[in-house]
């Protein structure tokens, strides 16, 4: 039937969901970021599942991360709901950035841990706004070789953690 895959798919989805902060959500949803699905459930009615922004801090698992609102982590340049996505782009970096030096991070291509004093090996936090809606950090060295790793991630088959309370109050 074919019925399952779809059922689990939306589980793991909701999860990314319930870990986003729900003026994130809303945020995210008047930016066009999420991703929306209409499937049907075990009882056969039709539900509308959302796959919110993530991040993707390496290839585990546990390196799926919710995004996270920059208001409840004490981010002082704005408050979300005045910003744009070029400043939530900014907000993130420097979230990333703290998420690189609590050595958290993994680059997505060449999965070696990303380390904040290694120059030679310099590091980007990338949006990517395609079927899949995140954020991901990679080598500069590696973004040849994005295309290929990025294929086969789906937004309904990822469960999100919640993100790393990181400060981000200062530069
Ligand atoms: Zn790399």
């Amino acid at each position: 039937m074919g019925e399952q895959p779809d059922i689990q798919a939306a589980y793991l989805t909701a999860t990314t969901a319930a870990h986003t902060d729900p003026a994130l959500l809303d945020w995210f949803l008047a930016h066009g970021l999420c991703r929306v699905a209409v499937e049907g459930d075990a009882t056969g009615a039709i539900i509308e599942v959302i796959a919110p922004p993530v991040l993707l801090l390496g290839r585990g698992a546990a390196d799926v991360r919710a995004c996270p609102h920059p208001d409840r982590l004490g981010y002082p340049a704005k408050p979300l709901a005045a910003m744009t996505l070029d400043d939530y782009h900014i907000f993130l970096l420097r979230y990333l950035t703290r998420a690189v030096a609590a050595g958290a991070c993994s680059c997505f291509v060449c999965r070696q841990p990303i380390h904040a004093d290694q120059p030679a090996a310099p590091w980007d936090g990338i949006f990517i706004d395609k079927e899949l809606v995140c954020w991901l950090i990679i080598h500069f060295d590696c973004k040849r070789g994005l295309a290929r790793e990025f294929k086969g991630y789906h937004p309904f088959e990822l469960a999100a953690l919640p993100p790393e309370p990181y400060d981000v109050s200062h530069d």
